[in-house]
């Protein structure tokens, strides 16, 4: 082809290739929510389909059809089976992926999670894919089946009978925004006011840092009443059980401060009643602990025991919300979890925060990088030794070494520096992080660094552009 022809083919055709067909083409306004379960343990995995939804309005962008993100341990493909046209993708990440990586898998015992995807109701029959990574991070096929959107086994009940609902902060069309839905377990019916209370404080604690300020105007906060029979949450390593609404627990994984829920399909069918992209559970609980799995939820205490900061539960909400809205990895190393060799270091992890510095890779934030060092000179040695010495002294001592570590995260010289730092995501060797320090690093009221602040904007721009 002549350059003047390629030029005019160009003109003439300009969208080729570069953005999909017209929502309203292939899909209604409704959403399509499929319910699945998975089974299985570190070496193999099954999938089944356990029911199809149709719900309310998309609440999605209807530009924004196509994830190019690649952020997730899953992916959703949804085609057209008459032209294997690419309609609908989305990353997300699940809880069974991370017990995955827990000792408890690596036995021969089988355990099943219930898991949800969702995107806008079809108007034909599409062919849906559910993808998950090998150990190279590779995407492969784990769950195949075509959906005729007729079909009468769908599900179209209201559930918005059963719970109050009400927009906490609105600021437009909910396909233009991105939409947080904020429901709350643990809670009874009189203690509904407490749980409002708390919505409103964390709404505000995540407009007080950027990006999220500069962005306020870009989000919707809705609310849902969640009313649980007993007060408080489940603390299985106390043998204490509460019947709570959404079955929100300390002790996952074994870890005591690691709280995620078990009933995924009342989750679902709760936030279903409003518009929602981000799904934020409340728990009536003083207990530290908090979670947040890519665009599946955040969990987050919001009490305080007496000798606690009465930061930290506003600490954990921020962090917990980037780990379930930007696919933010945990960029500290020096914390006990419970996983095993959760990033291999051979393999780039696809977190945009977390790189293992692979030679031959492109360094994913090289562009905002300048002339610094790779790696990035920091007392890595001085801050671990200080770690290692916190473990075993007394509260006094402790609290004065807590207090090094803090000078070595806020050296002048490498404030606001974008480099690659030796320690993150668990591990103490072979994998770096953007900054000394960061919101998704050190447990403090600190900004996000400049890569994670990239991330989150360029996740609002997918909501609302
Ligand atoms: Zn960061």
């Amino acid at each position: 082809m002549s350059t003047f022809v390629k030029f005019f083919a160009i003109l003439i055709f300009p969208s080729i290739g570069l953005t999909s067909a017209p929502c309203e083409d292939f899909f209604t306004d409704f959403t399509m929510r499929v319910d699945y379960f998975v089974t299985g343990n570190a070496s193999q995995e099954f999938y089944s389909l356990d029911r199809i939804y149709q719900e309310g309005e998309w609440s999605g962008n209807r530009k924004s059809l196509i994830d190019s993100s690649n952020l997730g341990g899953h992916y959703v493909r949804v085609y057209d089976p008459d032209t294997n046209q690419l309609l609908f993708s989305r990353g997300y990440c699940t809880m069974f992926s991370e017990w995955k990586t827990t000792e408890e898998a690596q036995s021969e015992q089988m355990y099943t999670m219930h898991e949800t995807v969702r995107f806008p109701f079809p108007r034909k029959s599409v062919h849906l894919d559910i993808e998950a990574r090998d150990r190279k991070n590779q995407f492969y096929t784990v769950f195949s089946m075509v959906i005729d959107p007729h079909s009468q086994s769908i599900n179209k009940e209201k559930k918005c009978e059963n719970y109050k609902s009400y927009a906490l902060r609105y600021n437009g069309d909910p396909a233009r925004k991105v939409d947080v839905v904020i429901l709350g377990d643990g809670y009874t019916k009189k203690e509904m006011k407490s749980f409002r209370k708390s919505a409103q404080k964390y709404t505000k604690a995540l407009f007080e840092i950027e990006p999220y300020v500069s962005c306020r105007e870009c989000f919707n906060i809705w609310l849902v009443e969640t009313i649980s029979r007993d007060s408080g949450i489940d603390l299985p390593g106390e043998g204490i059980w509460r019947d709570t609404a959404l079955g929100t627990s300390y002790y996952t994984f074994g870890s005591p401060r690691y709280l995620l829920p078990v009933d995924n399909k009342a989750i679902r069918d709760a936030a279903s009643v409003v518009p929602y992209d981000c799904i934020v559970i409340l728990t009536n609980s003083a207990r530290y602990g908090g979670g947040g799995i890519y665009n599946w939820i955040a969990t987050c205490y919001t009490g305080k025991e007496e000798a606690d900061p009465a930061w930290w539960s506003e600490y954990v909400f921020t962090h917990e919300f980037g780990h379930l809205f930007t696919g933010l990895g945990d960029e500290y190393y020096t914390s006990d979890v419970a996983y095993s060799e959760f990033y291999p270091t051979d393999v780039e992890p696809w977190e945009p925060n977390i790189t293992a510095l692979l030679p031959q890779k492109p360094l994913k934030w090289q562009d905002q990088i300048g002339d610094t060092p790779v790696p990035t000179p920091w007392a890595k040695a001085e801050y671990d030794s200080l770690d290692q010495a916190r473990r075993t002294a007394n509260d006094s001592v402790r609290l004065e070494i807590a207090q090094k570590m803090k000078e070595i995260l806020q050296n002048k010289n490498l404030t606001g520096v974008v480099g690659c730092f030796e320690g993150a995501g668990y591990a103490s060797h072979g994998l770096y992080r953007p900054a000394i320090d960061c919101r998704m690093f050190s447990k403090s009221l600190v900004d996000f660094c400049p890569v994670c602040s990239r991330a989150i904007k360029d996740m609002i721009y997918f909501y609302t552009k």
